[in-house]
């Protein structure tokens, strides 16, 4: 008798058997996504000197102990010049954005503040303190500092920083090479004629999709049929890859040779229950240093074991700190039935309320029911100990892709 792991369990038998993939190289334009496998240090201080927060005068502060204050304009400083002269008492630079302070000048008054009078003469209206909208040098960075460290996840801010170091080309972890199996001898190939008595296979296409939405652009080896020979043929071929998914066959039916199968080939599992609801006939184990999932075939089965097993390996492989999926607390708006005994997932939407998110389920939750699935924004989670959960109760919801997003900004102004 196998026994019954619980989620978790499963979970961590799942990360502590995968590690962090090599190192290679990338552009910058390639690394959206992706973990830094390297220490970054900054290149300069930056800014390299003190520069003006906005468009204005650069003056002394001293000048401004009477206002408003009539100031004659020595220079005009873009950025990107540099300034020639130095400001002294009862002078001012005209200055921009981003260009450096002059000599002499300790504060600066933006354009608004002010009023022309003569072409090269300024009436300042507001006195400020010395500092005064200037940005310092090495406010950002100092040179030789570590600006980011390994294990970052590579963000479009990340990507400004490394711009900013001049870090064109970066070392991030490899992501691992994925193959996709579904078998069953009832499937039909999307490029298939229609047949009515056959099952579209629907689970090698949403796998793809939960392994691209990772970033991560998998193989589909196709459809093998409930036959040893073939199966073992397609499964060698699926070892070739760091990962393989295979759909289906993992029960305890007569023709479910997956099991079997993959034992021959000198497999080490390392379980082949979950006490989870849908999906409990989910295999790990490994070959190697690969990695094979055996993962059930009903549809929402497949898709909600890879959420719980194979994203957070698929992560840790790529040198991800964060390997779950993200978590929010969410009052159910319904009554549901549960058993204890086993984690069930629950397909809810999230509605945003004044007092934080509700949960509805998305419709009948049988594990073949791939539109409850397409519908949810997330999977409500009921632990294996809670009985039926009342209208009303919390409950916590993992996001899937699709609800990073709103309708709405979500704020008031
Ligand atoms: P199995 O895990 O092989 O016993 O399959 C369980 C159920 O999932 C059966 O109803 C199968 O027809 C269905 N199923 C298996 N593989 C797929 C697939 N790739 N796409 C859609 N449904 C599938
Ligand atoms: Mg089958």
């Amino acid at each position: 008798m196998d026994t019954y792991l619980r989620v978790s369990e499963a979970q961590r038998v799942v990360l502590e058997a995968v590690a962090t993939m090599g190192r290679e190289q990338v552009k910058l334009d390639q690394s959206l996504g992706r973990v830094l496998a390297e220490e970054v240090r900054a290149n300069r201080d930056q800014p390299p000197y003190d520069i003006s927060a906005m468009d204005g005068y650069a003056l002394r502060s001293a000048d401004l102990g009477r206002i408003p204050a009539i100031l004659e304009i020595i220079e005009d400083i873009k950025a990107g010049d540099l300034p020639n002269k130095t400001v002294a008492s009862g002078q001012c630079a005209r200055i921009m954005t981003g260009a450096p302070m002059p000599q002499g000048a300790d504060t600066v008054i933006r354009v608004e503040d002010t009023e022309a009078v003569a072409d090269n003469c300024v009436q300042i209206n507001q006195a400020v303190k010395a500092g005064n909208d200037i940005r310092r040098l090495g406010e950002n960075m100092r040179n030789g500092d570590v600006v980011l460290a390994p294990g970052t996840e590579i963000t479009p801010g990340v990507i400004g920083v490394l711009a900013t170091v001049k870090c064109a080309q970066v070392q991030v972890y490899r992501r691992p090479r994925v193959a996709i199996l579904s078998t069953g001898n009832e499937l039909e190939g999307l490029d298939e004629p229609v047949d009515p008595n056959k099952i579209p296979n629907s689970n090698s296409y949403a796998l793809m999709g939960q392994v691209q939405a990772l970033g991560i652009e998998p193989v589909l080896l196709g459809i093998a049929r409930d036959d040893p020979a073939e199966l073992a043929h397609y499964l060698k071929r699926g070892l070739e890859y760091d990962v393989l998914l295979v759909s289906g066959g993992t029960s305890v039916g007569v023709h479910d040779y997956v099991r079997p199968t993959i034992e021959a080939l000198g497999a080490q599992m390392l379980f082949w229950r979950v006490a989870m609801k849908p999906g409990h006939p989910v295999a790990f184990g490994k070959v190697g240093e690969k990695c094979i999932f055996g993962l059930p075939g009903n549809p929402v089965s497949s898709m909600v074991c890879f959420e719980q097993f194979v994203a957070p390996a698929l992560r840790r492989l790529m040198g991800h700190a964060r390997t779950h999926r993200r978590t929010l607390s969410a009052r159910m708006t319904h009554h549901v039935k549960h058993q204890p005994g086993r984690t069930e997932f629950i397909r809810v939407s999230l509605a945003k309320t004044q007092d934080g998110y509700t949960a509805t389920s998305t419709g009948p939750q049988g594990s073949g029911m791939l539109l409850s699935m397409a519908k949810a924004d997330g999977l409500a989670i009921l632990p294996a100990e809670c009985n039926n959960l009342t209208e009303g109760s919390m409950v916590a919801v993992q996001l899937l892709d699709g609800a990073f997003f709103q309708n709405d900004s979500g704020f008031r102004e």
